[in-house]
């Protein structure tokens, strides 16, 4: 069975059934267990994929199509002050589609744009909303560790623009988000 964190404080998820399902042993077991949440027939639009009891609320949401058929650029850059800055920028304006990779000073390579078709930029886009970007804290900080890394997301949309920043501390779902930021043919981030 696959685990699948909270995107807001990493606790295993349940998976959530909507509607009323027939009560087996097993399936009341699943719930004591806190394995499956059944949700009932409130159903919000879109609806979430996973229930956290721990911070007691529907998570995973998986379906935005009004914020990602909107998405006009997807900004990260990760660092720190001794290896420096790196930056990828993705970009769709006007029918045409590019990703630019802007190495930090210590890297001893030099900037690379590559072009992509709308689709391969769709792709991009939809795997960076697919790490649960949009529910994680707006700022995650460890004031413990100094001179550690930090970095900042910005995804413009519409008229909006939203960011996301750390340091040295990384969502639960941060993974899935580099795993998005790689699919690129471009110089890998770590
Ligand atoms: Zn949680």
């Amino acid at each position: 069975m696959t685990r699948i964190r909270c995107p807001h404080c990493g606790h295993e998820t349940a998976k959530i059934i909507y509607g009323i399902p027939q009560m087996t042993d097993q399936l009341q077991k699943d719930i004591d267990d806190h394995k499956v949440y059944l949700a009932g027939c409130e159903r919000m639009i879109p609806p979430p994929s996973r229930y956290c009891f721990h911070c007691k609320q529907g998570v995973c949401y998986t379906f935005f199509p009004v914020e990602e058929m909107e998405t006009t650029k997807v900004e990260f850059e990760i660092g720190g002050y001794f290896q420096g800055y790196k930056r990828l920028v993705v970009e769709g304006k006007d029918n045409s589609y590019f990703a630019t990779y802007y190495p930090s000073h210590c890297e001893d390579i030099l900037e690379k744009r590559i072009t992509l078709t709308s689709d391969q930029y769709k792709k991009f886009v939809h795997k960076v909303y697919m790490s649960y970007i949009k529910e994680w804290d707006e700022f995650y900080d460890n004031r413990d560790i100094l001179d550690g890394t930090s970095w900042q997301i910005t995804i413009t949309y519409g008229n909006y623009q939203r960011e996301w920043s750390g340091n040295n501390v990384y969502p639960p779902s941060w993974n899935r988000f580099i795993k998005a930021i790689n699919s690129l043919d471009l110089p890998t981030i770590k």
